[in-house]
């Protein structure tokens, strides 16, 4: 199933994506439970899909969790070729361990930075001069844990979606913490919806982005260095993962910084993030206004 979050007549609502009819038939869910978006879904499985289809061009698309009731969890340099590109790139605060890392780098974004396909991402000139973009296949948890084995790891993923891990990398580099460069606000476009876990197989799913039609980054979730089971088992060591937990898995070779010099983005530029199996996100990006 693809599960889209998305308004209509100002009122937010959750249903099943048709792409083939262009519809979507939204869940029967109470008002203040569809405003969560798809973390609805995921706290009431089973309800049903009931009411009219509507067309897909009559509603406003919102990201499938509009906003996560805590930050999403990420991982640093966790493919081969991204994890050298980096590392050379004189950004890297963790580039004295190694370019590639032992054990996954694990760093967050705040629930705030989240928005949702073809919003605006907003560049602040007076903060940074250097964004970037880090297309990546999103796990979103269904099951809470906390000690997974790896082998019980996928039982408690819910499914998948499409993050742009937008980056400062002035800010990135200035602080051995990521926290900031990774949080400014809007800098997490997700979408354009959520699919449940048997749609792909993310062992073997493509994962591209371009830029204004130029493709910058183009490789597999076969590829990642740590595979989800390994995030799963790493991240829930005595932190309890819940249900609607998002683990963005790394980005592969391409980004802006791996050029020399480095092609960062500008106003107007618009990112395609794609993940087979998954769909297309994409984001202009625009000066904030002063
Ligand atoms: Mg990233």
């Amino acid at each position: 199933m693809r599960i889209a979050t998305f308004s209509i007549g100002g009122e937010r609502r959750v249903g099943i994506v048709d792409t083939v009819a262009g519809e979507v038939k939204p869940f029967d869910l109470p008002v203040d439970a569809a405003r969560e978006g798809v973390l609805a879904i995921i706290d009431r499985p089973g309800v049903p899909a009931t009411l009219s289809p509507i067309p897909l061009d009559r509603v406003e698309i919102e990201a499938p969790i509009p906003r996560p009731r805590r930050n999403i969890f990420c991982v640093g340099k966790n493919y081969h070729e991204h994890a050298h590109e980096f590392a050379k790139s004189g950004f890297d605060s963790s580039a004295a361990a190694g370019a590639v890392p032992k054990e996954p780098i694990i760093f967050s974004k705040v629930p705030e930075t989240v928005i949702a396909n073809r919003a605006k991402v907003k560049i602040d000139p007076a903060v940074s001069s250097a964004i970037d973009y880090e297309v990546e296949l999103a796990v979103i948890i269904g099951k809470a844990g906390r000690g997974i084995a790896k082998e019980q790891a996928l039982d408690h993923v819910w499914g998948y979606t499409i993050v742009n891990d937008v980056t400062a990398r002035d800010l990135q580099g200035r602080y051995s913490q990521w926290l900031v460069g990774k949080s400014q606000d809007t800098f997490c476009p997700m979408g354009p919806w959520a699919v449940s876990k048997d749609e792909i197989d993310i062992t073997n799913t493509a994962i591209r982005c371009f830029v204004n039609g130029d493709l910058r980054q183009n490789s597999n979730t076969g590829l990642l260095i740590f595979d989800v089971p390994t995030l799963i088992a790493t991240i829930s060591a005595g932190l309890t993962l819940m249900p609607g937990d998002i683990i963005a898995t790394g980005t592969p070779a391409g980004v802006g910084i791996g050029f020399n010099p480095p092609r960062y983005l500008r106003a107007g530029d618009v990112v395609r993030c794609e993940v087979d199996g998954i769909g297309v996100l994409e984001n202009q990006f625009e000066e904030r206004a002063a």
